[in-house]
């Protein structure tokens, strides 16, 4: 039977309870470690190194890295406690920067990006620029606060594509990754969602859920998964949605901190490794995206920015957007890599191949 990550969860972050792989640098030095193969290498096996970037079409912005969950698997090492958002100023930048080109797609994280005080107003700024908005909405922070009621109507105005984690259509399995609760409530926002309209099939209203493997694995095929959630979640809680994302949990932060504890880390990384798909390597996410920290920092993804690993180029802030600079940048790959090139690929927008 695959075990899940069931690691002690104090609800707190890995950072407030000072734990070594909370440090990025701790995480690179424990990357590179070991004997073995490097990501640049298989890279170079299927003349993909460097890996070069194109022209930027998703512009992802993290607005925090606060949470009302802490997910055992988390790569942010969001929660409760951590404080670091992304303030109006640099919210600024960021609109101005959007203005200098022509991205139209604009993709919020965290955290739970809806816990920034600015949220409403930066959506409403990019709304009036007719930018293609997506929200990674974490589902219960609708119902975390009467102030978040409103969210779904919202998101409605303003047609932001909802992008939402829900690892298994089961409380059990859901409730072991992202804590006590978290499926019963999960399931009371896609309700609410649903009953404006989001996820409906004559409905332009988009919401779209991410599953990621609750342990050491890899994801089954993504369209069956895609399958079995319809089915499942029609026939038990009356729930419609567009579409799946079935995404490969990379080898960083909390989720680093459960194979470590578990002694899974190298099959893990071997199983990854394995894996390696050039088809996959080809369609990174990393190619076609720019990441902007809360702080304002560059990156090529947001995980190469949990890892403190910023863009390869002379300019690193938002203040100094250019995106042709950008364009034909090289990419900077590690160990953690691997995840996004394993069997059908993985992104944010789910397999790659
Ligand atoms: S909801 Fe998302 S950001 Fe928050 S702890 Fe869970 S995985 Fe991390
Ligand atoms: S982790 Fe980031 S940089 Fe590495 S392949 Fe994936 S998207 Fe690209």
């Amino acid at each position: 039977m695959k075990s899940e990550v069931n690691t002690v969860n104090n609800n707190i972050s890995s950072l407030a309870q000072a734990k070594p792989l909370a440090s990025p640098a701790v995480q690179i030095d424990f990357l590179n470690s070991d004997d073995l193969i490097k990501f640049e290498t298989k890279l170079e096996s299927s003349a993909l190194y460097p890996l070069v970037s194109s022209d930027i079409d998703i512009f992802q912005v993290n607005l925090g890295k606060m949470c009302n969950q802490v997910c055992k698997h988390c790569h942010v090492d969001a929660g409760p406690d951590r404080k670091e958002i992304m303030t109006k100023e640099t919210m600024q930048l960021c609109l101005d920067a959007l203005d200098s080109c022509n991205i139209s797609t604009v993709d919020l994280t965290g955290g739970a990006p809806e816990m920034n005080p600015n949220f409403r107003w930066f959506i409403e700024e990019l709304s009036q620029r007719g930018k293609h908005i997506i929200v990674r909405c974490n589902l219960t922070i609708i119902l975390a606060n009467n102030k978040y009621h409103d969210l779904p109507d919202f998101f409605a105005k303003h047609k932001v594509e909802v992008v939402s984690s829900l690892p298994h259509f089961s409380a059990k399995r859901t409730d072991s990754q992202r804590g006590k609760g978290v499926f019963e409530k999960s399931i009371e926002a896609l309700q609410m969602l649903n009953a404006i309209g989001y996820g409906k099939a004559d409905s332009e209203l988009r919401l779209n859920l991410v599953y990621n493997p609750s342990g050491a694995f890899l994801p089954d095929d993504q369209k069956g998964l895609e399958n079995e959630f319809k089915r499942r979640l029609k026939n038990n809680f009356d729930i419609d949605f567009n579409e799946l994302f079935a995404i490969t949990n990379l080898p960083i932060s909390r989720f680093l901190e459960y194979l470590v504890d578990t002694e899974k880390y190298e099959d893990y990384m071997q199983e990854l490794i394995d894996a390696y798909n050039p088809e996959a390597a080809k369609g990174v996410m990393c190619r076609n995206t720019i990441s902007i920290g809360w702080d304002g920092f560059l990156y090529d993804c947001d995980f190469n920015q949990m890892l403190d690993l910023k863009v390869n180029t002379a300019s690193q802030h938002i203040r100094d957007f250019n995106a042709e600079d950008l364009h034909s940048r090289e990419i900077i790959v590690n160990q953690h890599c691997f995840g996004c090139t394993a069997g059908s690929g993985s992104s944010c927008g789910g397999t790659t191949t």
